[in-house]
């Protein structure tokens, strides 16, 4: 359904890409989960797919397939029937990317009338069908409502109808959940979930939940300063994690205090981490680029990929290190 091939992203101004050489491949029904700490670059690769990225920002290299057609080569009038048509995208601010001064029926019937031909009328009974199927009470009334007037867990549900309403093949939800309330939140999931099953969804979600992961994801893909530094099946990933920086990503979601009772996070931090030209990006902070002395490898280049027959691999010495000495 989706293909990404070398992706890479800049933005006016600044030295260095901040996508750097990205592949993905997303299947119909398939979940992938993107997981990265913040800054890593995973909203500016869900926004390149919908060629929405702000302003300064360039797709500078690479190749986008969906569903056949070659994304990037689109016109914007036919990058514009896409989005909200056949690609739909979720975002962490629902009430934000709702306009305040329409109501809620606007924001589901547009695109039952631009992308799929409704007459009004139709579209008005279609956008009550589809409030019920989201899981919202008195749809005739919600149908009334401005954004104001709605919680951010029936604001979400609202933007899940409207991203459903065009008939999506692929939904790109970005941290749909970081904003909502606990009980909000899994609540959201399962309805995208149930969604995703319902139609057949490619689902690309980025969250930096690792329980979200393990309860929802087909596969994971881990970036780590603008690229992929793991990838695999799910189950592979959590429980046989290879990069160092997914064992301290796993290390950090566990949210115990450590005896000092501080929170962990993963010690030093990212931020100029995409300013290495070469070598492993992570090896500043990494205590196996030590442990295994293999320091001066780790800054001076990143191994060739191999990946296990399950489709799981890493970009890191110690795994590729680890793998020599077992055959
Ligand atoms: P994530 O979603 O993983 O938290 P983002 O994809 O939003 O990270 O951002 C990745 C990087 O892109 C950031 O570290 C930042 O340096 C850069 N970036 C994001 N938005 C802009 C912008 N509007 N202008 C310039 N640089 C940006
Ligand atoms: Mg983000």
């Amino acid at each position: 359904m989706l293909q990404i091939e070398n992706l890479t992203v800049t933005f006016q101004g600044q030295p260095t890409p901040v996508i750097e050489g990205l592949s993905l491949t997303l299947n119909r029904g398939e979940v992938l989960a993107l997981v990265g700490e913040s800054g890593s670059g995973k909203s500016m690769t869900a926004l390149s797919l919908m060629r929405l990225l702000p302003t300064g920002g360039e797709i500078t290299g690479g190749r986008i397939r969906f569903d056949g057609e070659d994304v990037l080569s689109l016109s914007d009038r036919q990058m514009n029937r896409m989005r909200g048509g056949r690609m739909a995208m979720l975002f962490q601010q629902p009430q934000a990317m709702l306009d305040p001064t329409s109501r809620v029926s606007t924001h589901i019937a547009e695109p039952l009338q631009v992308h799929r031909g409704f007459g009004r009328r139709a579209a008005m009974e279609r956008v009550l069908d589809l409030l019920r199927e989201v899981g919202i009470a008195d749809p005739a009334v919600r149908a009334r409502s401005f954004s104001h007037e709605l919680s951010g867990g029936m604001a979400q549900r609202v933007m899940i109808a409207a991203a459903l309403s065009g008939d999506p093949q692929m939904l790109i939800a970005d941290e749909p959940t970081t904003a909502l309330d606990v009980t909000v939140q899994a609540q959201i999931l399962r309805l995208i979930d149930e969604q995703r099953r319902k139609r057949n969804l490619a689902t690309l979600l980025i969250t930096h939940d690792l329980a979200v992961v393990a309860a929802l994801a087909d596969r994971v893909a881990v970036m780590y300063a603008g690229r992929i530094v793991e990838e695999g099946p799910a189950k592979a990933v959590l429980e046989k994690p290879q990069h160092p920086y997914t064992q301290a990503l796993m290390r950090c979601s566990l949210l115990v205090p450590d005896q000092s009772g501080q929170l962990l996070s993963i010690p030093g931090s990212g931020s100029h981490a995409r300013e290495l030209t070469c070598g492993c990006r992570f090896h500043p902070r990494c205590s196996a680029a030590l442990q295994h002395g293999i320091a001066s490898r780790c800054m001076r280049s990143e191994p060739a990929l191999e990946t296990d027959p399950d489709g799981h691999w890493a970009r890191c010495w110690a795994f590729e290190t680890e793998r020599e000495t077992a055959a």
